[in-house]
């Protein structure tokens, strides 16, 4: 079954591109600037900046790359200004755009100024259990009250809600690896923190594959540096945008232009089953000083 489930978004966006050879729809993809507005984030002491600046340029930059990657694709930004968004507004644009996936980014700072790297979040499977548990029960209610409607509905309900959120969860953290791959290739010195499980609420209300990013640690006296740096920044961007366009099965979104019909593709090699995410996630200390927002 986990083979079936792990067909993921990623593949179902790419398909969305080809009808009879055509381009048909273009898949969403939303880059989110972390913080802004009254919300700063963490502060860079070296660069007497906060996290929100250094992550909107981050993000535009992102943007720029991500359209030249995928002409195909529709990069949307959920602010493109220094300006105050909750975490709802975020949620919100991207599943009312119906996004393919949703990236937040963010800098880092530790209570001790001492720790460096970069670090992946997604949601993780007890919080996406209790919402989907939630989801479901609702779902069966609007089912069995509806005329005609017996339990049985409500449980088919039920279990393609679970089964859609179970692809939705391993399409994340594939997507978390990849893009810990590629931001490890950009910053080979850099200290790869992995990819972690946790509840942060712009990841959980998502109905689409969603990764929020630390890039690195602002407080830390070399780290903090560096990622002021126009060049990181440009790395970072290029970084991202390649794993993104990697995800999303870029080869086949690059030209927008109509393709000859598609030969019967061969079985898809299975991807290595997710290594399965602890349930529980206790806050590292840098979490513990940084919220995301
Ligand atoms: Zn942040």
């Amino acid at each position: 079954m986990r083979g079936v489930i792990a067909r993921t978004w990623a593949a179902a966006a790419a398909l969305l591109l080809l009808c009879e050879g055509s381009v048909v729809a273009a898949p969403v993809i939303v880059i989110d600037a972390g913080h802004g507005g009254s919300n700063l984030g963490a502060f860079a002491p070296a660069l007497g900046r906060h996290e929100k600046g250094l992550a909107l340029e981050l993000a535009l930059a992102t943007a720029q790359a991500l359209r030249r990657r995928l002409p195909a694709a529709r990069v949307l930004l959920t602010r493109q200004r220094d300006e105050y968004l909750t975490l709802e507004q975020r949620v919100r644009l991207a599943n009312r755009a119906r996004a393919a996936a949703f990236v937040s980014l963010h800098f880092n700072a530790s209570p001790t100024r001492s720790e460096s790297g970069f670090e992946c979040y997604v949601v993780s499977a007890e919080a996406s259990d209790r919402e989907a548990a939630l989801m479901a029960a609702r779902e069966h209610d609007a089912v069995s009250n509806a005329p005609g409607a017996g339990a049985a509905g409500g449980e088919v309900a039920a279990i393609l809600h679970d089964l859609g959120q179970r692809a939705q969860r391993t399409d994340a953290w594939q997507l978390a690896q990849t893009l810990r791959h590629a931001l490890a290739r950009a910053r080979p010195a850099a200290q790869d923190r992995g990819v972690r499980p946790a509840s942060f609420d712009v990841l959980l209300g998502l109905r689409m594959p969603g990764v929020l990013v630390e890039l690195g640690f602002l407080d830390h006296p070399l780290e903090g540096p560096e990622l002021g740096r126009p060049t990181t920044r440009q790395a970072l961007a290029e970084a991202l945008a390649s794993a993104l366009a990697t995800h999303l099965g870029g080869a086949r979104l690059v030209s927008p232009t109509p393709r000859p019909a598609p030969t019967p593709r061969p079985a898809p090699t299975p991807r290595p089953a997710p290594t399965p995410l602890s349930p529980t996630s206790t806050p590292t200390p840098a979490q513990a000083r940084h919220r995301p927002g």
